[in-house]
């Protein structure tokens, strides 16, 4: 579903490096734990309470984490893959909970966002091969088989839910929620960490978190990727409940023929979307950040504004092709850019 990252990421020595810098006696110790979920490396850090408590909730989330990747595998036999096959079938059958949510939450995205980020693409997925961790040595679907994936148009608004009964009218509709699951998965594991009562914890999956309280009431200092993958771009400082995730072309490809294909695929086309080298969003919630980054990318430099207002986002910054940076005024105020020399074009005001 989401592929090893190689790269280790910088947030947790830039957490270490603010508290060692803080100068206060009484510092809070950031208790970090990584394990590997998903796919990705996934690192958790806790401050404010023992050890004991920490451990008893990390090994808790790993066990979460561990549960949602069966569970919402596209393809392996758990219960969105049975979701999957039963959609194929065009009757109305009961959802499991565990994917209940995530297909009416996914679909309320996927229409504010024009259908840019579309969930219902896994056969375009596939056929694309960007499942395995390891694209590289792929070749492109052939144009015909692109063709006839876009003719069948498989959209969130062919599923009918009511109550618990699914139904899509869209037999060739496949869910593949690689571009929504690590977000909607880091919500349900942060509302868990709560309930065991951690306040200040940061889940970082592979560069893709989400942040509550602080330590020491001093904000978590951040740092965004470059679209190159490696380093960082920016930093920015977050206190309080925010999810920062970052989309970007560097994380599965392949290269044919001397041309690179990578796995943000736009729905209009069949196609890896063009324009875009990466894409950063911050919102509250890890799920709607996940899902923006990916729709936001697919827009481009010329359309991502219009559907960052249609999703209810603040703050984006993209970095297109040509590496020239577009954000909105309010995400140029938060970020602490390291690069000299940048190309800046700033958008008129997103909804506050
Ligand atoms: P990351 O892999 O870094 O989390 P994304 O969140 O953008 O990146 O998710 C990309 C994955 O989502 C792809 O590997 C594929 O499974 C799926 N996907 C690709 N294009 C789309 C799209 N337009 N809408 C929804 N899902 C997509
Ligand atoms: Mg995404």
């Amino acid at each position: 579903m989401i592929s090893v990252q190689k790269r280790l990421t910088p947030i947790l020595l830039l957490i270490l490096a603010a508290l060692i810098t803080s100068g206060c006696e009484q510092q809070e110790e950031v208790i970090a734990t990584r394990f590997l979920a998903f796919g990705t490396l996934i690192d958790l850090s806790i401050v404010g309470v023992s050890k004991e408590q920490a451990a008893a909730a990390t090994a808790a989330i790993e066990k979460d984490f561990a549960q949602m990747h069966k569970a919402w595998h596209a393809w392996d036999p758990g219960p969105l893959g049975r979701v999957n096959r039963l959609i194929a079938t065009g009757t109305s059958f009961v959802v499991p909970p565990s994917v209940l949510e995530m297909i009416r939450h996914s679909k309320q995205l996927a229409i504010e966002s024009e259908h840019l980020f579309n969930p219902a693409i896994g056969h375009l997925i596939d056929a694309w091969g960007f499942h395995s961790d390891d694209p590289e040595g792929h070749k492109p679907p052939h144009p015909e088989i692109i063709d006839q994936l876009l003719r069948q148009k498989p959209r969130m608004t062919d599923l009918e839910l009511d109550g618990i009964n699914l139904r899509s009218s869209n037999p060739n509709l496949k869910l593949d929620f690689g571009a929504f699951g690590k977000g909607f998965g880091i919500d349900l594991a942060i509302d868990h960490l709560r309930q065991m009562g951690i306040e200040n914890a940061i889940l970082n999956a592979g560069g893709d978190l989400r942040a509550i309280g602080s330590p020491r009431n001093r904000p978590w200092r951040i740092a965004i990727r470059h679209p190159s993958g490696k380093g960082a771009l920016a930093s920015v400082e977050v206190s309080g409940d925010e999810s920062i995730f970052t989309s970007g072309d560097y994380e599965r490809k392949f290269t044919w023929k001397g041309k690179t294909y990578h796995h943000i695929i736009d729905p209009r086309t069949g196609y890896p979307a063009r324009g875009t080298s990466s894409v950063t969003v911050i919102h509250p919630e890890a799920a709607t950040a996940d899902a923006a980054a990916t729709a936001l990318f697919v827009a481009g430099p010329d359309n991502w504004y219009n559907i960052a207002r249609k999703m209810g986002v603040k703050y984006v910054l993209l970095v297109d092709k040509t590496g020239t940076i577009h954000m909105n005024p309010a995400m140029q105020t938060r970020l602490k850019l390291d690069e000299k020399k940048l190309k800046i074009q700033l958008s008129p005001v997103l909804a506050e």
